[in-house]
């Protein structure tokens, strides 16, 4: 990632530095002083965090859920800073972005989560909209084909073939492996981290690590030839009993 390993070289100030005068004025203190001293502190903590593309916190609804122990009075609000593209870090009152990992501490009352990002981080892939893997909160894994399958639908029945279909699986999906997904009869369809079945032709996407493919298959397309020739409509069932409370995680 070009936006990668760029975060403890720069200084990031947060501060409205043109009201701090005034605000000194009106409290007596130095406000200026004491904001430069705050930046440096949490300069030397961000320069510890981790960095990097942290490909958990893909989805909205998680980076949200990293909120609950947010304890702050902070003008922002945590669903407006999950939709920008950040989760709760725990560290302090930090806040960093799942692709460019900026940290930030303080908030803004004349910025919004969005605006501020867009100020220290404009080359930030997320704010471009590339395709980073981010799952939005109304986002639904079952996916439209686009086209018909690929080729022969024969071709396919072959798991060697299929897996080959994975050569430019996006790097942000690798928690899931092609090997698993193309022995659950999936192929890769080129487009984002859209999987489609040779035999149901079922598209299933946004895809995250742990996720286990033949459970997928069988919830969504439990009645796929494939599947029921590789199952027994025990496991198939057992499958999709593990999905129980699926409505809690999820709805957010
Ligand atoms: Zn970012
Ligand atoms: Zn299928």
């Amino acid at each position: 990632m070009a936006t990668e390993g760029k975060a403890s070289e720069e200084r990031i100030s947060q501060f409205d530095y043109d009201l701090l005068p005034e605000l000194s004025t009106l409290l007596g203190i130095d406000a200026v002083q004491m904001a430069k001293e705050m930046e440096e502190n949490e300069e030397k903590i961000r320069a510890k965090m981790q960095k990097g593309f942290n490909s958990q916190m893909r989805s909205e609804v998680k980076r949200l859920k990293t909120f609950v122990t947010y304890e702050s009075f902070s003008s922002w609000i945590p669903s407006e800073m999950a939709a920008a593209g950040f989760y709760f870090t725990g560290v302090k009152s930090g806040i960093q972005c799942f692709c460019c990992s900026l940290i930030l501490f303080g908030t803004s009352l004349r910025k919004l989560p969005i605006e501020n990002h867009k100020k220290f981080r404009p080359h930030c892939e997320f704010l471009l909209g590339k395709d980073v893997g981010n799952i939005a909160k109304y986002d639904v894994r079952v996916k439209n084909p686009r086209k018909k399958l690929r080729g022969d639908k024969a071709r396919y029945r072959n798991e060697e073939t299929r897996l080959e279909s994975f050569k430019n699986w996006p790097f942000y999906a690798h928690g899931i492996s092609p090997h698993a997904l193309s022995a659950a009869g999936f192929i890769f369809t080129g487009e984002r981290d859209t999987v489609q079945c040779f035999s149901c032709g079922g598209c299933l996407g946004d895809w995250e690590e742990g996720d286990s493919p033949w459970k997928e298959h069988a919830k969504w397309f439990p009645k796929c030839e494939y599947l029921q020739s590789k199952k027994s409509s025990d496991e198939i069932a057992e499958y999709i009993e593990s999905y129980k409370g699926f409505v809690d995680v999820t709805v957010n």
